[in-house]
């Protein structure tokens, strides 16, 4: 679960938001009066959103200079172990000196942060809100945490911070269930004889003398004790004649291989790589948001291995960079060789694509980014970039939040995309970002 930490100077409030959020029957038991505590914890809940609260104000009632500076220990503490902070002021008293050092804190870690405006019950202290726009850390949300007032905007303001319930509804990564790898390539990639050497029967028939209509689709096997389902798209098509195989890829069958697989094996006759069909195969495999291995077939028949290796994966960086980074695995279904490293491919693209990168992680990762490399102003218009969050997995989903998002040129969303790439190292899965306006 996340968690959310309560943030400000003293006198603000936080102890009772932390009350508000956590209930107030469990919360008073704790709240015993001399109790000294540095910090305090609680499941809280909000809407239908649970997490865990960490509130910052123990020390409240302290005024000695050590107990302040206990405060900001506490404060950085709380902040390390938050995925979003909820930094308190108070609208009526309008931003103070106080503040700032807490706020300055907060924008340091680079962390989402919804700001605050406690105390404005009935809407009171709105000129202390606007005060606090000065504060740089977005647009304060008025609430009243002991009246219980703008609770519902304060959740509209965390729900983006927190997966969606249905988009999360991943499955679950049973070891069980089989892997679903799809091999697809151009007819005479040799992904028939590739097939039948890793099921190890000649269960589908290839070469000269086909002819053969295979019955099922899809293939059981098993690799070091993984379950495998495995499909490929020449067995949908039946083989009347030898010319047949001469016929242009089809689009209709390979786009059914690859919504049927997580991963997907594009197959290359390593002797003619990268043709126009191999390339929008790998378009296709993208667009669908499969993981990715390139298998470079017949190795066998390549004289210069060292050469062409080396040359086949500078091809791949410049040709393919959607999936940058996607495994290049030479291989002979022939002769049988290359497949061990080809399914080691398979298995590490398939974790890749099911990463899931925490919040903080994240936004630690974005604030470097967006200082690197800040977002450009476009016909006047500031970008503000303020925070993302991984929405999905299979393959990787982000959401980045910000105001003017919609200015945002395509090479900035590149530039994000190839930093995700890089830093949560994601080789061989596409990688979605999704720019959302707004808190
Ligand atoms: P598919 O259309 O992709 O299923 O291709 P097939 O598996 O039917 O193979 C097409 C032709 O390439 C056949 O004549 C195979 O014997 C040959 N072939 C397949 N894999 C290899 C390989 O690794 N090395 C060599 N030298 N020939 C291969």
């Amino acid at each position: 679960t996340a968690t959310v930490a309560i943030v400000g100077r003293p006198n603000v409030g936080k102890s009772t938001l932390f009350n508000r959020l956590v209930g107030k029957k469990l919360a008073l038991v704790d709240d015993r009066p001399g109790v000294t505590r540095d910090r305090r914890e609680g499941e809280a809940r909000l809407g239908d959103l649970e997490f865990r609260i960490i509130d910052t104000a123990g020390l409240e009632e302290a005024t000695e200079e050590s107990l302040l500076g206990r405060m900001r220990a506490q404060t950085e503490a709380a902040i390390t172990d938050a995925d979003v902070i909820l930094f308190v002021v108070d609208a009526r008293a309008g931003i103070l000196p106080a503040d700032r050092p807490f706020a300055e804190m907060v924008r340091r870690s680079g962390k989402p942060v919804i700001l605050i405006a406690n105390k404005a019950e009935g809407g009171a202290g709105m000129a202390g809100a606007y005060d606090a726009f000065s504060l740089g850390l977005g647009d304060p949300v008025p609430l009243s945490a002991e009246h219980g007032e703008g609770m519902a905007d304060l959740f509209e303001a965390l729900m983006p911070h927190f997966p969606d319930p249905n988009e999360m509804e991943d499955e679950e990564d049973d070891p069980n269930k089989p892997l679903q790898v799809a091999i697809v390539g151009r007819p005479n990639a040799g992904k028939s004889t590739l097939i039948n050497r890793m099921v190890g029967e000649e269960r589908l028939l290839t070469g000269p003398e086909a002819g053969i209509t295979r019955d099922s689709i899809s293939l059981d096997w098993e690799w070091r004790g993984r379950p495998i389902k495995l499909f490929d798209t020449a067995g949908l098509r039946k083989r009347a004649r030898v010319e047949d195989k001469l016929e242009k890829l089809s689009v209709a069958d390979a786009l059914r291989a690859v919504r049927f697989a997580e991963v997907v094996v594009v197959l290359l006759d390593a002797t003619i790589p990268f043709e126009k069909q191999d390339l929008s195969i790998v378009d296709l495999v993208e667009q669908e948001g499969r993981a990715l291995v390139i298998g470079l077939n017949k190795w066998d028949l390549v004289a210069d291995q060292q050469g062409l290796l080396k040359d086949l994966k500078e091809k791949a960086t410049r040709l393919l960079p959607q999936v940058r980074g996607a495994p290049v695995v030479p291989l002979s279904g022939l002769a049988g060789s290359g497949i061990d490293p080809l399914m080691k491919a398979v298995f590490h693209v398939y974790e890749k694509w099911n990463t899931r990168i925490s919040t903080a992680k994240l936004n630690q990762w974005l604030s470097e980014a967006l200082e690197a490399n800040p977002p450009p102003a476009v016909s006047g218009r500031r970008i503000k970039i303020r925070y993302m969050t991984q929405v999905k997995s299979r393959p990787p989903h982000f959401a980045v939040f910000g105001n003017q998002l919609d200015a945002l040129p395509k090479s900035y969303t590149r530039y994000l995309v190839n930093g995700l790439r890089e830093a949560f190292d994601l080789p061989g899965t596409p990688i979605r970002v999704s720019l959302r306006m707004g808190q």
